[in-house]
């Protein structure tokens, strides 16, 4: 019916956003948020949200019939609990039952990285391509498997390309491992590599625009960058063969300084391998919230 819609919240580990979705999937009156500290304190802001949203909807003659929730760290759609969020402290939180306690909506859980590959496919970048990979470099690194329309969850723990290794015994990361993709490629691993050597603390984007203007230091680490992703790249390419990568997050600012030569340097790589299309996302950081409203309107017709 043209007088439904859904509700749509994607929780980040600093802000959360929301909008309302109709039936075409285009958000209204999206607003922003600083993220609630705490797993209770944080279903009880996706509640608050949804009743604001609710009360914005029905002034426009919508009437919400789902909630899509999605939110960062290892996710299991399954049985709707976080197993692990590093940047909101959570571990085996059961987010799905803590919002449908709240609210009288059918709630649709997912993950922050997949929903928005499903937006990007749908939306986006993606949406005349078959079975293709999305990869969202911000802060960190990580990737959704779209494969029939979907993407894949393998219990919260696929898609994790940025733990890839691309430097064996290279710089720590996060996870515990070393040399990890997200350690060499991410915004914050760019950063921190650039004032090791440089000894100037600056944002990834300034190490990107340095490059352009030929900071040695500055080409050595964006370099090294794009060959870390392109060999990330690889590996996903020698199993999945995908026939378009999609790359998002907030490093795709960059655009062509980073496709270009990332193509360039996936050509000298690959042997026999399927060649992708290899395109920047076009939803921006939209994406996330865009999937939860995906998500729920799959949840009420799927
Ligand atoms: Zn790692």
């Amino acid at each position: 019916m043209a007088s439904e819609c859904v509700l749509a919240v994607d929780v980040g580990g600093t802000s959360v956003k929301a909008a309302v979705v109709d039936a075409r999937g285009a958000a209204i009156a999206p607003v922003t948020v600083p993220t609630s500290s705490g797993a209770d304190a944080v279903a009880d802001q996706v509640a608050a949200l949804a009743d604001e949203l609710t009360a914005v909807a029905n002034g426009r003659g919508l009437t919400p019939v789902a909630l899509g929730v999605v939110v960062p760290g290892l996710v299991d759609e399954d049985t709707g609990t976080v197993l692990l969020a590093g940047n909101l402290g959570w571990r085996d939180v059961p987010m799905r039952a803590l919002v449908e306690k709240r609210v009288s909506l059918p709630v649709a859980f997912g993950h922050d990285v997949r929903a928005g590959g499903l937006a990007e496919a749908v939306l986006g970048a993606g949406r005349d391509a078959g079975d293709h990979l999305f990869v969202a470099i911000g802060t960190g690194v990580a990737g959704a498997v779209m494969l029939e329309g979907a993407a894949y969850s393998g219990g919260g723990y696929a898609g994790e390309i940025g733990h890839i290794v691309v430097e064996p015994d290279g710089d720590a990361c996060a996870c515990g491992g070393r040399g990890c993709l997200e350690a060499v490629t991410s915004a914050r691993a760019i950063a921190r590599r650039y004032a090791s050597r440089a000894g100037e603390e600056v944002s990834a984007a300034e190490v990107a625009s340095r490059a352009v203007a030929g900071d040695v230091d500055a080409v050595a680490v964006w370099d090294a960058a794009v060959a870390g992703l392109a060999e990330a790249l690889r590996v996903c390419l020698c199993v999945l063969a995908p026939e378009l990568v999609v790359v998002g997050g907030g490093l795709a600012a960059a655009g062509e300084q980073l496709l270009g030569p990332l193509r360039a340097r996936m050509a000298e790589r690959l042997t026999f391998q399927r060649v992708p299309r290899v395109v920047p996302a076009e939803l921006g950081e939209r994406a996330g919230c865009l999937g939860a409203g995906l998500l729920a309107w799959r949840e009420v017709r799927p």
